[in-house]
């Protein structure tokens, strides 16, 4: 229902409340409602599941980006994943056909991941912090971030994932809500906390970031750490 539907709907029944208690309707200032589509981007429920928080995201509007996007790409992936790979936002080839990583960064992902026992197919799921492509590719707007990581609050609460595997500094600052370098981040293990907002258990996700692949593909003096990073990330799955 739409937030116009809500007032109008609220207005009826408070006219109608104000007739029977009073025989005539009272003044009042409207309350204020969010349409559903907006209320829901944020919060998973029971029976919530991956295909229905795709199809929210590709009807989403809720930035511009849904303005200059061809597709939206909200990831793919098992659906009970032991790693979330989250990236930044689709490039050109993602947009163009819906998927994630799928343009020459997303292969050197697949042989990245391939390196540690991991692919899309068995036991990962892969998103972007943003569903849609920014113009040119350049880095996501803080509005568009603020506007879009309600989905992957969603997402991480749908498929609750064992461990949480940033590619480059978009995805780790976000996740971790801070302004530091990828430099600092990378390689180190943090826990990331859902709350126990809408029903869900707080839990905590052990989460890891290292370099994105667009970076290893422009610079390939970076391939050693985020190969350093991907093994602690191994040896954690293993155990
Ligand atoms: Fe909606 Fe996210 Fe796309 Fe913006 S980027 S339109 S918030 S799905």
């Amino acid at each position: 229902m739409t937030a116009e539907d809500k007032t109008r709907l609220a207005a009826l029944l408070d006219t109608a409340g104000d007739f029977l208690r009073d025989g005539h309707w009272r003044d009042r200032e409207a309350p204020a409602f969010e349409d559903d589509a907006a209320a829901a981007r944020g919060i998973a429920y029971a029976g919530d599941t991956p295909e229905a928080i795709a199809g929210d995201i590709r009807s989403c509007s809720a930035c511009g980006l849904c303005e200059v996007r061809i597709l939206a790409v909200p990831g793919e992936g098992v659906r009970q994943p032991r790693v979330l790979v989250i990236g930044e936002a689709p490039g050109s080839e993602e947009d163009e056909k819906g998927r994630p990583f799928v343009g020459p960064a997303g292969r050197l992902l697949d042989r990245m991941l391939a390196g540690i026992a991991l692919s899309r197919s068995t036991n990962c799921f892969i998103t972007n912090t943003v569903k849609c492509r920014p113009p040119g590719n350049r880095v996501p707007l803080p509005a568009e971030t603020a506007a879009c990581v309600p989905f992957l609050i969603r997402q991480i609460r749908t498929v609750r994932p064992a461990f949480i595997l940033c590619m480059g500094r978009v995805a780790a600052q976000t996740m971790l809500r801070t302004d530091e370098g990828i430099g600092r981040l990378r390689g180190t293990f943090f826990e990331y906390t859902m709350d126990a907002a809408s029903g869900a258990a707080a839990a905590s996700i052990p989460l890891i970031a290292t370099y994105h692949p667009s970076a290893l593909l422009r610079d390939a003096s970076l391939k050693r750490p985020a190969w350093e990073d991907l093994k602690k990330l191994f040896t954690r799955l293993q155990t």
